[in-house]
């Protein structure tokens, strides 16, 4: 089980969602991506791709959505790294980061400050 930890600038406080990273999703018929909630991810995919469903279908029909934070409007929103275009959906910039390349890297708000991992001791 991943820590619960929290992510903050160590110069003005902006401060990421707590539980921030990304969530496993499985798209329907439609194209819609489901929210594959943890722990029982798989019991989410099995409800919309059937029970027997072939390992390659369920490869082409899952991804991972990772929250991202654009670095020039600073929205957060959730795109699947491998599959998407790198641009943030409210103003277009491509300057976005995810989770990962905001961690220790320059504060987006008063770029001055580092966003740092904060391990609070909590479990998910
Ligand atoms: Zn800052
Ligand atoms: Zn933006």
């Amino acid at each position: 089980m991943p820590p619960i930890n929290e992510f903050k600038c160590d110069k003005c406080g902006f401060q990421l969602p707590s539980g921030w990273g990304g969530y496993m999703y499985v798209t329907d018929q439609t194209g819609k991506r489901i929210v594959c909630p943890h722990p029982c991810e798989f019991a989410t995919v099995s409800q919309v791709l059937g029970a027997n469903a072939p390992r390659e279908l369920i490869q082409q029909r899952t991804g991972f959505n990772s929250d991202c934070l654009c670095l020039d409007c600073l929205k957060e929103f959730n795109i699947d790294l491998k599959r998407d275009a790198r641009a943030c959906p409210h103003c277009n910039s491509n300057r976005i980061g995810s989770l990962q390349e905001l961690v220790d890297g320059p504060c987006p708000k008063c770029k001055e400050g580092t966003i740092q991992e904060i391990v609070t001791g909590a479990w998910s």
